[in-house]
């Protein structure tokens, strides 16, 4: 969405705080308050054959209402914030300047019709448009999961072999790709969506996150 459609919308629709509610200006991302709460995340993880990791926030008490609207299927201005969180956390470490394609974490077709979107595919369009590199919805669901929650890291391996596939390799080939999601926990969906993208051909896997949780094993995702 353009700078002038967002401020013509913000007459009819006022553009509210993805975590505490408040109206704050067309191009704000948080009200002034929840922004001062927010933690940025500045921890090293590293997923299984990606070449490098990013993440914008810290999972936790000051993020998680945006992320919970998010998966709304509302949305509100929660993509809008955590997009641009994102590109300024790839910005920083100069991953943004050196990818030719973003590719968001894939849902299952059903999940998507019923929740209205892939909110991971949303925060691609939007970090798409403020780095200028292109978007390709490359990656591919194919196979129910069982909720990652309750497994095991092995388990959770296996719960995800599979499950993912390329099915345009040209998309990905010899490319530098950064491959997007909203939460991460452990790690092995990026890791195993990164192994499909790297068995299409693509040069680079970088795997960026609106929110990492912190290290506490054995949660969902
Ligand atoms: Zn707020």
């Amino acid at each position: 969405m353009s700078v002038l459609s967002r401020r013509l919308l913000h007459v009819f629709y006022p553009n509210r705080c993805p975590v505490c509610s408040s109206v704050i200006g067309a191009m704000d991302r948080f009200c002034p308050e929840c922004s001062g709460r927010l933690v940025p995340w500045k921890g090293s993880f590293s997923v299984t054959g990606a070449d490098s990791f990013s993440a914008a926030f810290v999972y936790g008490d000051s993020i998680r209402p945006a992320v919970t609207l998010l998966k709304s299927g509302r949305l509100g201005n929660s993509a809008y914030a955590l997009a641009l969180s994102v590109a300024d956390a790839i910005g920083d470490n100069g991953i943004a300047g050196s990818v030719d394609v973003i590719v968001p974490v894939p849902m299952l077709p059903d999940d998507v019709r019923k929740r209205g979107y892939n909110q991971a595919e949303i925060i691609c369009r939007i970090l798409g448009d403020r780095i200028g590199v292109p978007v390709a919805a490359a990656a591919e669901k194919f196979r129910v999961t069982l909720p990652q929650k309750e497994l095991s890291k092995k388990e959770r391996e296996i719960n995800l072999m599979n499950a993912f596939r390329i099915p345009s390799p040209d998309l990905v080939k010899n490319k530098r790709v950064l491959l997007v999601d909203d939460v991460c926990t452990t790690g092995s969906t990026l890791a195993e969506i990164t192994r499909v993208l790297r068995i299409a051909g693509a040069a680079q896997v970088h795997c960026a996150c609106a929110c990492k949780t912190p290290d506490i094993k054995n949660q969902s995702t």
